[in-house]
């Protein structure tokens, strides 16, 4: 048999099984052949001898911006920080667009805007927003993989949050549609109270924001959400679980049979409050960085199998709008992560704590894949489905540095950080799209529906 590409001695992360030396033969950008001593030719032969071949991220969790606020982060940026850090797969949230993506000409114009530009494969989440339902029916044809609803305010007025009736209608719809519903969970009169309560007394400070969003507000959403899914038969995704209390809610509701799952993001796993006062603005999100002995706590749900998927929340904004000096609260709330999930993960997971690289690749592909619709064709190394995949070399060191980044602002916490573990080559449908952190040729991507073909 004669191949287009051969990917030949890696270590390959196949299904749940653990790494074992493979070769990866692809014809027609999908994956046509997987064993040891492939036979046959290869156009093109990748020595990935020493190398961990793992199938590319999907992170289900990213804001492009794209149209409309591009100076924040566009398609072409963002994609390409998103192909360099071994992600293949990108699904876009509905909110920071100009339209948000809540209606049929929103998500026809998110498409248009992606088309030619982006690097990596990208799907849709719509909007979940106050106002007629029939809006979803139009999203659901159009193609997206699921609508994300807000139960605090969403940081841009385009994007109103969903009061309770709102959610709850919304839900049933949703799971008439048989789409799911990801919520970002915090109390909205808790953080909202404390926070006007905390300007009022001029506490303005990192450690008076992180005060006004605790825990608690955190966990009383998610057993809201949870119970209206139980409600309505939605399924439920709780985006950005920023606690261990929040994670078991969680995992008692599902072991009572509702379908909820959970992601928690790199930011909470790598970083705790003590950065969030050293970082200020930068290490700015909601819900907000947590003390050492809650990230803890994080990850020992994820290592105990309670964490579902990790995706970055990567959502960037200009330097301007995280520079408002004493007022911590006025900043932009958001992290710009989306080169360095893989590498994250890995260094603070699989070398770290020794996190299971085959679950690494779950949480970071194959779940969020499988729970969003887009396998068999992603999320995984299998015969048949898209060549999407990442090599990454686990005996390099990196130092994580501004001139790495390929984002818009390129104003990652991360940087400064040395990591254990570098993605060298990204791959989509065959075709190598970035190299050793740089990228290579142009943009191959497309928008996929839900069902997988391009829109
Ligand atoms: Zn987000």
């Amino acid at each position: 048999m004669s191949f287009d590409l051969i990917i030949r001695g890696g270590q390959v992360v196949a299904g749940d099984g653990a790494p074992a030396t493979l070769d990866v033969g692809v014809v027609d950008g999908r994956i046509a052949a997987l064993e040891p001593e492939l036979a046959g030719g290869g156009a093109e032969i990748i020595d990935a001898a020493g190398l961990l071949v793992l199938p590319g991220a999907v992170d289900a969790h990213v804001h492009l911006n794209d149209p409309g606020r591009t100076d924040w982060e566009g398609f072409a940026t963002g994609t390409a920080a998103l192909a360099a850090g071994g992600t293949t797969t990108a699904i876009d949230m509905p909110l920071n667009a100009i339209p948000p993506t809540v209606d049929g000409a929103a998500f026809a114009a998110k498409v248009t805007a992606a088309r030619g530009v982006t690097r990596i494969d990208v799907a849709l989440w719509g909007g979940l927003v106050p106002g007629p339902l029939d809006r979803l029916d139009e999203l659901a044809a159009a193609g997206v993989v699921g609508f994300k609803a807000f139960m605090s305010a969403s940081g841009v007025a385009e994007f109103v949050a969903a009061d309770d009736l709102t959610l709850l209608e919304g839900m049933a719809r949703a799971a008439r549609l048989g789409l799911p519903v990801a919520v970002h969970a915090e109390s909205d009169v808790l953080t909202g109270r404390l926070a006007a309560r905390a300007l009022a007394a001029g506490r303005m400070g990192v450690r008076d924001y992180r005060a006004s969003r605790p825990v608690i507000a955190e966990v009383e959403a998610i057993e809201r959400a949870m119970l209206f899914a139980a409600e309505t038969g939605c399924a439920l995704h709780v985006v950005h679980v920023s606690s261990g209390r929040g994670v078991t809610a969680i995992a008692e509701a599902r072991a009572r049979g509702v379908d909820v799952s959970c992601e928690t993001c790199p930011h909470y796993l790598v970083l705790d409050a003590e950065d969030a006062e050293r970082l200020g603005a930068a290490a700015k999100c909601a819900p907000p960085l947590r003390p050492a002995a809650v990230v803890e706590e994080l990850w020992a749900r994820l290592l105990g199998g309670d964490i579902d998927l990790v995706a970055t929340d990567h959502s960037p904004s200009p330097a301007a709008l995280k520079d408002t000096g004493a007022d911590h609260f006025a900043a932009w709330g958001g992290i710009p992560g989306a080169q360095t999930l893989v590498a994250l993960l890995y260094d603070s997971g699989v070398v770290a704590r020794g996190l299971d690289v085959a679950r690494l690749a779950a949480l970071t592909a194959g779940a969020p894949a499988a729970r969003f619709g887009l396998a068999p064709a992603k999320g995984s190394l299998t015969v048949g489905v898209d060549a999407d995949l990442l090599l990454l070399d686990p005996a390099r060191e990196w130092l994580v540095t501004r001139d790495d980044l390929l984002d818009r602002h390129r104003l990652s916490p991360f940087v400064g950080r040395t990591l254990r573990g570098r993605v060298v080559r990204t791959v989509l449908r065959g075709t190598t799209i970035a190299r050793d952190g740089r990228l290579v040729g142009e943009p191959i991507g497309r928008v996929l529906r839900r069902d997988g073909t391009p829109a």
